[in-house]
């Protein structure tokens, strides 16, 4: 479903991603981990064309990000045609940022009839569904502030699956979280695993990348540096840059 290939990215001279090659097979959970700094949320942010790419090519979901075939040729697409594209893909952040200003099933709807233009009632039904799912089927109107972190964010995981996407990236969804809270966020995203959704996830949580994750990257400076079943990178990693990461966060 996602196919990297030789994927760079520099932001002036500072060279983030120096050549990443991947492949997210459809229904496949790849988690991936490294170093603060090694690009992890660039590779994420460049998935989803937030970030465009310096070279390389993207394809999600059959589409190359950014760019349209036509007649052999390239063509590069414009931020509103980027827009469409992206809509296939659905992201969690660190960061709750859900819109202070909207109720929780304002949040979840709005893209849904902003970009999708389904019919509001409609829209608030599935919402209303989609919050039975992530287990928050009393808080369709309350507001973002009276919520607790960890709820926030599933929320912000039920937005992003109103727009039924093929794919969903999580950024270190769980980093922000109190402790107490981690648990119900990570259920929720093995749920969505159990049901068969394509995921990639930056993660540091070893025990969910073991236990949900078909695949496991590390990553160090811009680089993979090996990727694999995660047992077998966790139990038995083959790169000493691995091994050294690995008997820091374990
Ligand atoms: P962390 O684990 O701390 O989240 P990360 O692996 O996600 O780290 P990135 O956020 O991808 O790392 O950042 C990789 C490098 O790219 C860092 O040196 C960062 O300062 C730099 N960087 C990221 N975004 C930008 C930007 N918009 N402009 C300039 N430099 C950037
Ligand atoms: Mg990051």
């Amino acid at each position: 479903l996602v196919v990297a290939d030789n994927v760079h990215k520099s932001f002036g001279r500072l060279e983030v991603l120096k050549g990443i090659d991947l492949q997210v097979r459809r229904g496949e959970v790849m988690c991936i981990i490294g170093p603060s700094g090694s690009g992890k949320s660039t590779f994420l942010r460049c998935v989803n064309h937030l970030e465009k790419l310096s070279a390389g090519r993207l394809w999600v979901n059959g589409e190359l990000m950014g760019y349209r075939q036509k007649r052999g040729r390239l063509y590069e697409l414009r931020d509103n045609e980027i827009a469409a594209q992206r809509s296939d893909i659905g992201m969690v952040f660190q960061r709750f940022n859900l819109f202070p200003h909207l109720s929780v099933v304002g949040n979840i709807i709005e893209a849904p009839v902003q970009v999708k233009k389904v019919p509001r009632a409609e829209a608030t039904a599935k919402a209303l569904e989609l919050l039975e799912r992530v287990g928050l089927p009393d808080k369709a109107d309350a507001y973002p502030d009276q919520l607790s972190g960890g709820q926030q964010q599933r929320v912000a995981i039920a937005r992003a699956l109103a727009m039924e996407p093929a794919l969903m990236l999580f950024d270190e969804p769980t980093s922000a979280l109190d402790p107490e809270l981690v648990g119900e966020v990570l259920d929720v995203m093995r749920d969505l695993a159990r049901g068969g959704m394509t995921m990639v996830v930056v993660t540091h949580e070893m025990g969910f990348a073991r236990e949900v994750g078909d695949s496991l990257v590390f990553m160090d400076d811009g680089l993979v540096v090996e990727s694999g079943v995660p047992s077998e990178v966790l139990s038995s990693p083959r790169h000493e840059r691995t091994r050294a990461f690995l008997s820091k966060v374990l």
